[in-house]
């Protein structure tokens, strides 16, 4: 069988859409002017950023498009949110989160935790899901503000968002929450929704990196995490990334158009690989099964093995995966979200991600599946050899009781 090339990765980051660059393209070239300055050629651009601003405003439901303000990625918007909130009450100490955030609000909690704040680390039990009871109970009088995450990039399940509003806002503290995987995949509607500020990035629904946005809810004091000019009415200082922001903009009327479509596609293309790997492969488990999942991502264990060992011989068949987030690859620490879904020591090695876009094909899925299973009977072999050791039992029998 031919080589084929098959990205598989889009949790990571996806393709930008050729109508994307279209509209990007002018502001490189033609226009390029400073949005701030009063004559033509900025407010030529100013007007164009308005339209994008009102674009993403529909893409999130959002009923003023003021409440937009753009970012230079996801982890800006998750950071500035969550200082932002700390500044604004500053005699509260004290943060609620989960452990199975992505980096980009779990390393500024652990730091926050340093600096002494009070950070409640909610848990998630063997499916991914979080305990109401729990979150309930964490919030208090000191509590700043929630960030909880809408879906996570590693297993795609997704977090009752609804409910978990009502709660906080019943208790008058705001929520901010990550929706960067969430955005362009299901449907969002701040309006109709009590979150008060929410972050999205633009390279995970086809707009290029180093472009994001951040709602903030009218009426949500929101100092500003960059300081110096008047941009984004004084919350966001610095020049804008005019061609990013036409960019996201487009991509995110795109993504509003084509939600149902797109997120249809991919569910049959990801159920279908899901359902063909659980067959095929002998020793292996679906991360997140048994909750309402995005419906592009698959997270699959298949047991013994390394999933960076995996994602290496995956690579020699041109196939492109992940084994989790992007920003773990390269060190072989087991995912702190599978972790926190208490997977045994002997699944917990051999995560593998494969996350969809409207670019995939069957032809695609099927290419994968006749390629996995060989590769993991190759692995799950080389590894049960290594399990034999010196001993003569498998290893995993001596370290799973030590680390489950
Ligand atoms: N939050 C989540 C859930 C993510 O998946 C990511 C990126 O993978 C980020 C935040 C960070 O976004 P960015 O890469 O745009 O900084």
């Amino acid at each position: 069988m031919e080589l084929m090339d098959v990205y598989f990765d889009n949790n990571a980051t996806t393709r930008v859409l050729p109508e994307v660059v279209a509209a990007m393209l002018p502001y490189c070239t033609d226009f390029y002017g400073n949005p701030s300055s009063i004559h033509r050629f900025g407010s030529d651009v100013g007007r164009k950023i308005a339209e994008a601003r009102a674009q993403v405003a529909a893409l999130l439901g959002a009923a003023d498009p003021v409440e937009v303000l753009f970012t230079s990625c996801g982890t800006e918007g998750d950071n500035a949110a969550i200082r932002g909130m700390l500044e604004a009450r500053p005699d509260k100490r004290h943060i609620v989160t989960t452990k199975v955030e992505h980096p980009a609000v779990l390393g500024l909690c652990q730091h926050l935790e340093k600096k002494g704040y009070r950070v409640t680390w909610l848990d998630v039990d063997k499916d991914g899901a979080l305990d109401l009871a729990e979150l309930s109970t964490a919030l208090s009088g000191d509590t700043a503000l929630v960030s909880i995450m809408w879906a996570n990039n590693e297993t795609g399940v997704i977090f009752p968002i609804e409910k978990i509003a009502e709660l906080v806002r019943s208790q008058g503290i705001p929520l901010h929450v990550d929706a960067v995987q969430a955005a362009g995949k299901i449907p969002i509607n701040v309006s109709a929704l009590p979150v008060d500020l929410l972050t999205i990035s633009g390279h995970k629904f086809h707009a290029p990196k180093g472009v994001g946005a951040l709602y903030v809810r009218r009426g949500i004091s929101f100092p500003p995490f960059i300081i110096g000019g008047h941009q984004e009415r004084n919350r966001r200082a610095g020049t804008e990334n005019v061609a990013g922001i036409v960019g996201i903009g487009q991509a995110a009327e795109i993504a509003l158009n084509r939600i149902a479509a797109d997120s249809e596609h991919e569910r049959q293309l990801r159920d279908r690989l899901e359902a063909l790997l659980l067959a095929t492969c002998p020793e292996s488990r679906i991360n997140g099964r048994n909750q309402e999942r995005l419906p592009n991502t698959l997270n699959i264990s298949f047991r013994y093995l390394e999933g960076e060992s995996m994602l290496v011989l995956l690579d020699q068949q041109g196939i492109c995966a992940s084994t989790g987030s992007a920003c773990t690859a390269g060190s072989a620490e087991p995912s702190h979200v599978l972790r926190a879904m208490d997977l045994p020591a002997d699944w917990l090695q051999g995560a593998v991600r494969f996350s969809l876009s409207r670019f995939n094909s069957e032809a695609e899925v099927n290419y994968v599946n006749e390629k996995v299973p060989a590769i993991v009977q190759r692995l799950q072999g080389l590894s049960a050899l290594g399990r034999l050791g010196s001993q003569g039992r498998p290893r995993d029998e001596r370290s799973v009781a030590g680390t489950r």
